[in-house]
């Protein structure tokens, strides 16, 4: 897309939020996003369904963003139910002393049965005038879930804000890119956001900052952020790409005023939630906006082909201590045959590139995916210590819906959960092989040594043992099982 074109889309964006704003709905309405509670920690933002691992949890990036553009109009609160360890009754009577009059709630794949017995609840207790979800099933199955599902009356394809808006006053003819019922229509429009977008004030004050953590940076207080909105690529395997979330990017100014208040409130890390950091010809403004609202200590995802020595250096001197790769597998073949164009040389190249600029380098893998055989997962997992990660991160592949694998496969998603795993190796075989590779990497002296010598203090080290105590609660558990 051409600069023209996404300044004339931006100017369609804000000449919207105004005609929204002024008509005439009551602002004192309280809208409460919500994180439901689960029975095991549960990470369900950014259209991803994951549980988490090593005792990490990160703020729901969808409910930040929304927290920002809603402001406007209403008045917002937010419940993270997961990371105040609420049960479901707990969490109704939290719900109840808010009495929203309309609640925005994430599902996830694999809590989806639980997630909508809660919207009913929430329903039949709270009687709030309008639900909405926004999560990983809504991405394929809105319009059956809005249909099964009485109390629901929309869900979003994405968090920028002005469709909810206009779900929630009834200005059905605004709504873009969600699925609503208008009376006994259920309705689906699909237009992705591909252009800048502006989030306002961001509401980080009404989550507990003490809650979140991600070893071995992101110590609490941090804040999480975003520069961009889903993926310019396509993998075949992911729901993030350019033809499932789409993609835009954030106005500078206003990722400027987020930062500079995250500053005044006293949070100097920040994670950077971008699905890659936005490196095509943005790079360089929002690396300036960092260091002029900064100092920060930060870190992102990115893509290992995406990433110049030049960028990398840049983003160094803005203060990024931690790059973290989608790595997926060693097989530049089986990536191919998913639309990732990756081989391992530029893999290498990128990690040896992170650390000659000074930073640390995290690694995704994803295991099981279709068509690998038992061998390459081996290869892949003995690779994996090679890179010499800070920190990795191992996943079985599932189906994430909306992604194109999802799309071509009917049977693939039969029920609240997908199934995890459509590669040659079996389950089990996985899992062994996953959990004695955690443990190569991070129970190995010399790690272990590494990482306490780059701990920049005492909480640091601290946070490194609670993630290493979880991970060997893990490994004892599963030998108990055998
Ligand atoms: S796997 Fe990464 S690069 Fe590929 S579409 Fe998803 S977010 Fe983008």
């Amino acid at each position: 897309m051409d600069d023209f074109d996404r300044t004339k889309r931006f100017a369609i964006v804000k000449r919207h939020s105004p005609r929204i704003r002024n008509s005439g709905l009551v602002k004192k309405e309280v809208v409460l996003l919500l994180n439901p509670p689960a029975r095991f920690p549960v990470l369900r933002d950014y259209y991803c369904s994951t549980r988490s691992k090593a005792g990490y949890l990160w703020h729901p990036i969808d409910l930040l963003a929304l927290s920002g553009v809603l402001g406007d109009i209403f008045n917002v609160a937010i419940l993270d139910c997961v990371a105040l360890g609420l049960d479901p009754a707990q969490s109704v009577r939290r719900i109840a002393s808010i009495a929203p009059g309309a609640v925005i709630m994430l599902v996830s794949g694999i809590t989806l049965v639980e997630d909508l017995a809660f919207a009913r609840m929430i329903k039949r207790n709270v009687k709030p005038k309008k639900i909405l979800v926004l999560g990983e099933p809504v991405l394929s199955r809105a319009r059956q879930l809005i249909e099964a599902e009485t109390c629901l009356d929309g869900a979003l394809f994405d968090f920028l804000g002005l469709d909810a808006i206009a779900i929630l006053k009834d200005r059905f003819h605004d709504v873009r890119n969600a699925a609503y019922r208008a009376g006994r229509d259920i309705l689906l429009r699909r237009k992705r956001p591909d252009s800048f977008f502006s989030l306002g004030r961001i509401r980080h004050d009404l989550l507990d900052q003490g809650m979140y953590r991600l070893p071995p940076l992101m110590t609490p207080p941090f804040a999480s952020v975003l520069c961009s909105f889903g993926c310019p690529y396509s993998c075949a395997y992911c729901n993030s790409g350019r033809n499932s979330l789409g993609y835009a990017i954030r106005d500078k100014d206003d990722l400027a005023r987020e930062l500079e208040d995250i500053k005044k409130n006293g949070i100097s890390k920040v994670f950077f939630r971008d699905m890659n950091f936005p490196a095509d010809g943005q790079a360089g403004q929002l690396l300036e906006v960092i260091r002029s609202k900064g100092p920060f200590k930060w870190t992102c995802y990115a893509r290992p082909d995406k990433v110049s020595e030049d960028l990398l250096m840049e983003m160094a001197a803005s203060g990024c201590k931690l790059v973290q790769f989608g790595v997926e597998s060693k097989s530049p073949e089986l990536l191919g045959r998913l639309d990732r164009f990756l081989g391992p040389r530029s893999i290498e190249t990128a990690f040896e590139a992170v650390k000659k600029a000074g930073m640390e380098a995290g690694a995704h893998f994803v295991l099981g995916l279709p068509g690998q055989s038992e061998q390459e997962v081996i290869e892949t997992l003995k690779w994996a210590q090679s890179l010499d990660p800070a920190y990795v991160s191992f996943n079985l592949f599932q189906y994430r819906s909306g992604s194109k694998l999802d799309r071509l496969d009917e049977h693939a998603y039969p029920s609240n959960n997908k199934g995890s795993s459509r590669g040659r190796v079996p389950l089990k075989r996985l899992m062994t092989l996953k959990k004695r590779a955690y443990a190569n990497i991070y129970l190995r002296p010399g790690y272990i040594f590494k990482r306490i010598s780059k701990a920049g203090s005492i909480q640091e080290v601290a946070e490194l043992s609670r993630a290493a105590l979880f991970l060997l609660g893990g490994l004892m558990k599963e030998r108990m099982n055998n």
